[in-house]
């Protein structure tokens, strides 16, 4: 079975890549010669998730899935959001996205958050939707070197570390992406 990853973010194909059982053959977007950027105007991150499968299962025929994720803060009834990617700007840049989240938190008690990450499915009889949360907190300063995005800043509930300061391996077990993968792997798996 052929499978394309709607992506063109190489860690992610990698990270699968590895988890996937050997008779699904992964597919990129470059292998399907998919050059350009999927359009993600859905106001949800479940929406943006379809959206960007039905826009490869339209103009490509494939069977595939896509993701998107998004953090969502307590005190900023659920901000960023779908708009994670481009909380600072249009240059989705995660340095600004981290300092902006930073600064709208300062001096506030609640610093509640999670990611939510949603994987859509679309193969040629049916749409599935998995989704993995991880609950955590926004910590006051950056801390750790590793991961991206917002991983500086967020500390999973139960955790000392941030997940810029933990590996991928350790990332992926308690991480939104992580569970959201697995279910959707346990699935291709049946
Ligand atoms: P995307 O849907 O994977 O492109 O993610 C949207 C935005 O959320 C990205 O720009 C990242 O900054 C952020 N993000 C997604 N996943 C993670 C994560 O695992 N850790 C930290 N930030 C993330």
């Amino acid at each position: 079975m052929e499978l394309v990853f709607a992506t063109h973010n190489k860690n992610k194909l990698t990270e699968i890549k590895a988890m996937l059982p050997h008779h699904i053959k992964l597919l990129s977007l470059d292998d399907i010669g998919c050059t350009e950027d999927i359009p993600e105007t859905a106001d949800t991150i479940d929406g943006n998730a379809i959206l960007k499968a039905e826009y490869v299962r339209r103009r490509y025929g494939y069977d595939c899935f896509a993701d998107d994720t998004g953090l969502e803060v307590e005190a900023l009834a659920g901000a960023p959001g779908v708009f994670s990617a481009r909380f600072a700007g249009d240059e989705k840049n995660d340095d600004a996205n981290v300092q902006k989240l930073l600064e709208h938190l300062k001096g506030k008690d609640n610093r509640k958050a999670r990611f939510k990450t949603v994987i859509a499915l679309n193969l040629t009889n049916n749409e599935n939707l998995f989704t993995g949360i991880c609950q955590g907190e926004i910590l006051e300063e950056r801390r750790g070197k590793k991961g991206f995005g917002y991983d500086p800043v967020f500390k999973p509930d139960g955790k000392t570390q941030s997940f810029a300061e933990m590996n991928l391996r350790e990332k992926a077990e308690i991480s939104h992406r992580g569970k959201a993968f697995r279910d959707l792997i346990a699935y291709l798996a049946q």
